[in-house]
């Protein structure tokens, strides 16, 4: 069993795992705090902020309807906040982190809805607020594989003289009928291309975020996923399994038996069978879908207890003797 523990030690690991395992502080993969603290030399809080009010698929841009598992607040962290000025979500969040966890360095986590869905002008003018506090040390800016034009690459670039600057994109799946059944509006084509192309700019950190729980899924979809990570070269992933929350499309179709949701069991097999055909140089962020507002989540409930659900996961790779790489050829 591994123990969240900062006293665990990789020597400590079963004498059955390869030797050459990359050393993790005993975690059976490359977790993002660890490459932050490999960056910047200390622990990094992030604060999730929202300036972002919509999204092409909310506007419904050429036909597009809002992907059947989102909810109304476009997964933002802190919704009750959103009317609130960039200063003021900032000042609250940091004031908190300061004050209880003593943190000194700060990324601005723009998450809700569609961050680049606006002018470059307005973008623009919310990166140089975020960028007014001296301990803020980068931007971390959530957006879609088709709302990333050349002008917010600039942007992003400029900034990235000076700031660690990261993209997320929502990618989800790299399966075409997959994201029609979402109703992304965008293809898997479209995402690998934004990809490439953000990759073509060296300052810049690229991580997608990815579900796993989709129907008619299969493990050799998963280990393809895996596989297109690593060719793409992404920086770091994001994993959710597809939760079922109040008010979203989907949860329509869960009602009327439709969609069944992942059992953990299944869901820890996909990412162990992911996470094993991952490049070990890829950091991995979140292993599982978090609903943080209360009453929201429909389904599955194993997936409401954040840390029970993270000690199952890693207490199963441990029984498993398995590790992130561990089947890369
Ligand atoms: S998941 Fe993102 S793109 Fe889809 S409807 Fe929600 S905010 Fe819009």
């Amino acid at each position: 069993m591994i123990i969240l523990s900062p006293q665990y030690s990789p020597e400590k690991s079963p004498s059955e795992i390869k030797e050459n395992r990359p050393n993790w502080l005993g975690l059976p993969y490359y977790p993002i705090s660890h490459f932050y603290k490999d960056k910047f030399g200390e622990k990094i809080r992030k604060i999730s902020i929202t300036t972002a009010q919509t999204c092409p698929n909310r506007q419904g841009l050429r036909g597009m309807k809002t992907c059947n598992f989102c909810d109304v607040w476009g997964s933002a962290a802190y919704p009750e906040f959103q009317s609130h000025s960039l200063s003021e979500q900032i000042d609250r969040v940091r004031d908190i982190m300061i004050t209880k966890y003593k943190s000194k360095k700060f990324l601005i986590y723009f998450q809700a809805y569609t961050t680049t869905f606006t002018k470059v002008v307005q973008l623009r003018e919310q990166l140089q607020i975020a960028s007014t506090y001296s301990d803020v040390v980068g931007f971390v800016i959530g957006t879609r594989p088709d709302c990333v034009s050349d002008a917010v690459i600039d942007l992003c670039q400029e900034f990235a003289e000076k700031y660690f600057v990261a993209l997320e994109l929502g990618v989800q799946s790299f399966s075409e009928q997959q994201l029609l059944w979402m109703r992304r509006g965008h293809s898997a084509a479209r995402s690998r291309s934004a990809i490439m192309k953000l990759k073509k700019v060296k300052t810049l950190d690229i991580g997608i975020h990815l579900m796993f729980g989709l129907p008619g899924e299969t493990d050799q979809d998963i280990i393809k996923t895996a596989l297109e990570c690593n060719e793409l070269g992404v920086d770091n992933v994001k994993l959710h399994n597809l939760h079922v929350l109040r008010n979203t499309p989907l949860e329509q179709d869960y009602l009327e038996k439709k969609f069944t949701p992942i059992s953990q069991e299944d869901y820890f097999q996909r990412c162990k069978i992911f996470l094993q055909h991952l490049n070990p140089r890829i950091a991995v962020h979140r292993l599982a879908a978090l609903s943080n507002k209360p009453g929201e989540l429909v389904a599955p409930q194993w997936t409401s207890l954040k840390m029970k659900t993270y000690q199952d996961f890693l207490d199963f790779m441990s029984e498993e003797k398995a590790y992130q790489g561990q089947l890369l050829l």
